[in-house]
């Protein structure tokens, strides 16, 4: 089951919207520096067509509803400004994260490869407000390689959609051990809640710390205790 590798023009061929509209990508704040590979840049994940129209009039209803005036100078441009915003932080529910992994590269590496600290933000699917913190991705190649970018653009495309922290961190780990055909993958995500600190038990400083172990990680404690001491340990 070897990831199977596409070409940009391929890839281009299919998504003729996003290359249009690459202009408009400027918001994405990942790490761009290896991005001139097959999977570079036309892979962003700017904002894609939402029902805009729908979403500005949702958005006067909501304020019409706490009792607001959406005519007030003040909230005059926000339904519009919020769709916009929709259409951005919810870009990841048109992205296939599986296209930053099938670009691979034969290396003869059988150590683990970790990134730490990759930050994201989401969106709790519960409340409709943001989580956001770090993540920490580490696999057992295989064989093949993937840029390391790559992995931060997967936690992104993930992360831009309503979520659940417990599912977000199954989800990159099965994606991984899949794509990548890995001997193992471990993902350790940390998050502080919005909808924990700002509403209901109010616990500002909690923080939440999920992870999902496949293949090696789950198999041998002594590789799963690496991972640790490297993301928590020593210099933290
Ligand atoms: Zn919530």
């Amino acid at each position: 089951m070897n990831p199977r590798t596409i070409t940009s023009r391929t890839l281009n061929s299919h998504h003729p919207a996003r290359s249009r509209d690459l202009n408009n990508a400027t918001r994405n704040s990942l790490p761009t520096h290896d991005d001139s590979g097959p999977l570079g840049s036309s892979h962003e994940l700017e904002p894609l067509p939402v029902d805009h129209a729908r979403l500005r009039r949702a958005v006067r209803e909501l304020l019409i509803a706490i009792g607001e005036d959406p005519d007030r100078e003040g909230l005059i441009d926000t339904p519009d400004r919020v769709a916009r915003m929709y259409a951005e932080i919810f870009a990841g529910l048109h992205t296939d994260p599986a296209v930053f992994l099938q670009k691979t590269f034969t290396q003869k590496h059988d150590e683990m490869v970790l990134v730490k600290d990759i930050e994201f933000s989401s969106m709790c699917e519960h409340h409709l407000l943001p989580f956001f913190g770090k993540a920490h991705i580490a696999y057992l190649p295989n064989g093949q390689i993937v840029g390391l970018s790559k992995l931060a653009r997967v936690v992104d495309a993930v992360a831009r959609r309503p979520q659940v922290q417990e599912r977000m961190t199954e989800e990159i780990a099965d994606l991984i051990m899949t794509h990548l055909n890995a001997r193992g993958v471990g993902v350790i995500i940390e998050a502080a809640h919005t909808c924990m600190s700002i509403r209901g038990v109010r616990k500002p400083g909690a923080k939440t710390i999920t992870s999902s172990m496949r293949g090696g990680f789950l198999e041998f404690p002594a590789t799963r205790a690496e991972l640790m001491s490297l993301v928590f340990g020593g210099s933290r």
